[in-house]
Order: C-alpha cells, then sequence, then structure tokens
C-alpha cells in the first residue's frame, strides 16, 4: 500500500509525491467521465463500448415508470427535503417508500438513509457501543468497517465464510457485552454467498445479534428478489438486514429493516440518520416504483441470471480464474493490480469496459477485473465481450 505521503506540509508537493508513489504501484485511480446512462453500452468521449461495470442488476436505473414516478414526486414535493427527517424533511414518500421497503422484506418496519454507507456508519454504533464487540467477515465492505470503528467495540475480524472460526471466536469472547455479527449476503468483490444458515446458528447460540449487508442480494436473491434471507428462507424476524437502493433498485439510498421498536430506537440514536437532511423525495418515490417492479416482473431476474450462467460458463471454460462466485459479480483473479489494470485497459480498447479492481478495495495478490452483468444485456453484448476476453486473456499469456 502506498505510503502517505507527508500531507503535514500540506502543500501541493506533498500530495503529489504521494500520488507518484501510487503510480508506482500501479494503485492510482482516475474518475471517467461517461456521457449516457448507466446501461449496458456506455459512451465515454464520443466511443461506446459494452459495459460490464455496474451494479445496475436489473437496468431499473432508465426505467420508464421509476423515471417517471421521480419526475412526478419533484412536481408534488420540490426537488430538495429541506430538511433532517425528524425535523421537517420527512416527506410522504419517504414514508410510503419504508412501508413499502418493510413489506417487501417481510419486516414490522424500515429506515432510510442518503446512502448504505450512511446507513452502516450509523446502524453500527447504534446496535453496538464502546461496552459491545463486533465480529466481522474478512471480507466485509469499507462501509462496514467503518461503522465498526465509529463504535469503538472490540472488534475482531473472522475468516471469510468460515462459521466454525466464528465459533472459535465467540467462544473466548468476554461474556456480558452486547454482541454483533456482521457478514454481507453477497459479497460484493468476490461475488460468493454468506452461509447465513450456519451463522445465524452461532450467533443464536452465543446470543450475538446478526446484522446481514444485503447491498447486492436484493432484487437479485430470491424467487421474489427479497434477497440473501430469502434465498435460504431464514425467517427474516431473526435477523437484522441493511442494504442499498442504488444497485438492483436503480435510485440511491440505504435502508435498514427489523422489528417497530428496534427501528424507533434507530430514529432516536442513530447519527448518520438525524444529523443530515433527508434525502429527495424523488428518489423515495423512485424507490418504491423500484420495488413495485422488481416484484411484478420477475422476467428481469430470469433474464440477469441466464445472462450470469452464459457469462460465467463463457470466462471459465476458457481457463480465466473465477472466484467461488454465485452471482452475478464474476471476478477473474489476476493477482497483481499491473496485470488487472492492463488487461482492463486492452478490454477498453476494444470496446468492453471492466474495471480493474486492486488494493485497498481488495487484498493485497488478488487485484483482479470485477465484471458484473446485468438483465438488459444481449446475448450479442455477451459474445463479443466472451471472444474480447478470449482474445486479450491468450495475448497477455493468461489462458
Ligand atoms: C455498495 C455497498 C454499500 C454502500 O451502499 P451505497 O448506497 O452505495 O452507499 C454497502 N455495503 C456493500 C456491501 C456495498 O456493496
Amino acid at each position: 500500500m502506498g505510503q502517505m505521503g507527508d500531507l503535514n506540509r500540506k502543500n501541493q508537493e506533498g500530495y503529489e509525491e504521494y500520488l507518484a508513489g501510487l503510480d508506482a504501484q500501479h494503485l492510482r485511480r482516475h474518475l471517467r467521465v461517461f456521457d449516457s446512462p448507466s446501461g449496458p453500452v456506455m459512451t465515454h468521449q464520443g466511443r461506446s463500448f459494452i459495459n460490464f461495470a455496474s451494479n445496475n442488476y436489473l437496468g431499473l436505473n432508465t426505467h420508464p415508470a421509476i423515471k417517471e414516478s421521480a419526475i412526478e414526486a419533484i412536481n408534488s414535493f420540490g426537488v430538495g427535503s429541506g430538511a433532517s427527517r425528524l425535523i421537517s424533511g420527512t416527506l410522504l414518500p419517504h414514508q410510503e417508500l419504508e412501508m413499502a421497503l418493510a413489506q417487501f422484506k417481510q419486516t414490522e418496519a424500515a429506515l432510510t438513509f442518503s446512502s448504505g454507507y450512511a446507513a452502516n456508519s450509523g446502524i453500527i454504533p447504534a446496535m453496538v457501543g464502546t461496552q459491545g464487540q463486533i465480529f466481522v467477515d474478512r471480507l466485509c465492505h469499507a462501509s462496514v468497517i467503518d461503522g465498526c470503528r465509529l463504535s469503538r467495540a472490540r472488534l475482531r475480524v473472522f475468516q471469510h465464510n468460515d462459521p466454525d472460526h466464528l465459533r472459535i471466536q465467540l467462544a473466548k469472547r468476554p461474556a456480558n457485552r452486547p454482541t454483533l455479527v456482521v457478514t454481507e449476503g453477497v459479497f460484493s468483490m468476490d461475488g460468493d454467498i454468506a452461509p447465513l444458515s450456519e451463522l445465524m446458528e452461532v450467533a443464536q447460540h452465543y446470543e450475538a445479534a446478526l446484522l446481514v449487508d444485503d447491498a447486492h442480494g436484493t432484487g437479485v436473491m430470491g424467487k421474489h428478489g427479497r434477497g440473501t434471507v430469502e434465498h435460504f428462507g431464514i425467517d427474516p424476524s431473526g435477523v437484522f438486514q441493511m442494504g442499498t437502493l442504488s444497485k438492483a433498485l436503480g435510485t440511491v439510498g440505504g435502508y435498514v429493516v427489523g422489528s417497530r421498536p428496534f427501528i424507533e430506537y434507530l430514529i432516536n440514536i442513530c447519527r448518520s440518520f438525524i444529523y443530515t437532511t433527508a434525502p429527495p423525495p424523488a428518489f423515495a418515490a423512485a424507490a418504491r416504483t423500484a420495488l413495485e417492479i422488481v416484484q411484478s416482473d420477475p422476467g428481469r431476474r430470469s433474464t440477469l441470471w441466464q445472462n450470469r450462467n452464459r457469462l460465467f460458463q463463457g470466462l471459465s471454460g476458457m481457463g480465466f480464474t473465477l472466484t467461488n462466485t454465485q452471482s452475478p459479480i464474476l471476478p477473474v483473479i489476476l493477482n497483481r493490480p499491473a496485470l488487472a489494470l492492463e488487461m482492463s485497459k486492452k478490454l477498453f480498447n476494444q470496446g468492453i469496459y471492466v474495471p480493474a479492481i486492486r488494493p485497498p478495495t481488495v487484498p493485497k495478490g488478488t487485484s483482479r477485473l470485477r465484471v458484473t452483468v446485468t438483465s438488459d444485456h444481449t446475448p450479442e453484448h455477451l459474445d463479443t465481450a466472451l471472444e474480447t476476453f478470449k482474445k486479450v486473456g491468450q495475448e497477455l499469456g493468461i489462458i
């Protein structure tokens, strides 16, 4: 990892040195500006390419009915919310969205946040204070880690998707402290699924609460798209679930669902809910319509899975090394950041956009191309991508 530059100097040179250090390790990141919506085909500087870099799994970000809901809400409720939720910022679309979310997730109540990041950074400290302890999967998302750090609770990391390691750690824990276990439903950078039933059993045995971050599971997993909890047939009243409206739901905002008293408690103490302006009503209205479509149009989910299976079989059949993925996230492991970057560039030059994911987003030595597929990709898009992967993979001596 790049050493922090001497930022105390707070001058141009300190920052430039830091960036040069990142460059030297192939770890520098840049913003790319696109001039089209996020979709299966995007345009950048006048060129179009097939996009495998979005979490818009069901293509809902451009769905006409969802856009229309946002426009209607702007006309009825304005653009900004004007205040935080507890002051005067709770507008009808917020309440309607939270009721719809609770119904969708089959829980008593729901609460929304401006982002999934904000949700995790507030919920976790609200659930476990300084006196508590948190056990978190090694591959959990940065927002989970930040929530854990903000709580100032005792933090322990268990091996990825390893309920036995969690059990060993819980057995050794200091007793009589509030205890929280956190995992993702579908892991964002590996695409594999947590063994939720086993984790839940271990957590229950040690009287720990289990929080599932289902950012990538919602809309994607389970017969009705309710997420990983539905996929495993787990009773939603036995776990806490959070997630985001920004991925399969195509809009923006975070949420948490649970019992009515739990949600009322968060409304009273969760800092990232309280001390920020309410998200715009248009996004709440749009997300509510997105939830309706996820439920009324299961065809999108089946196309998503067909596409996912076609691409997965194609890539693994060619000899690329994929993670143990069970989702529409198809990471191709290349290990070295320079190789991931080079392959990503070569693909981009041939009209295929797949981002290189490098440390610190993933552990050192596991740099990868993170391919995500959506229901809007056509069979032709997938075939073109597979041909290009084959060509570039052979050029680079990877396959
Ligand atoms: C994307 C993501 C988040 C953050 O959600 P945003 O709404 O984008 O802030 C949280 N957790 C996981 C696992 C994610 O992948």
